[in-house]
């Protein structure tokens, strides 16, 4: 499956029925509700299994992962950009930045 095609279902699933700016401020905070549930079970498993990555509930992480990846698909597709074309870009940042021995640093345009 294509990150578009992706997009695509995930969009039949969006039941949010708001005025624009409503859905894509909620879909937002979805974003960052999902990426927080990801933190919270990273929290847990330091505080209660002592980083042990044995005890990791790794399944739970991945369920959590794909509520990321929801989110970005409708957000994408709220602002009218390809879910494709967001991960290419990623990934050519991220392979001229390796070309060029910044993938380590700080600054977004580096
Ligand atoms: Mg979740």
């Amino acid at each position: 499956m294509t990150f578009d095609e992706y997009q695509a279902k995930a969009i039949t699933t969006n039941l949010t029925k708001q005025d624009q700016l409503q859905e894509l401020m909620q879909q937002v905070l979805g974003l960052g509700d999902e990426a927080g549930e990801v933190l919270a079970i990273f929290k847990k498993w330091i505080r209660d299994n002592n980083a042990d990555i044995d005890l990791l509930d790794k399944a739970n992480v991945a369920k959590e992962l794909g509520d990321i990846l929801w989110y970005i698909a409708v957000v994408a597709h709220d602002l009218g950009v390809s879910f494709d074309d967001i991960a290419t870009a990623n990934i050519e940042k991220l392979r001229s930045r390796k070309e060029r021995g910044t993938l380590t640093g700080s600054g977004d345009n580096r």
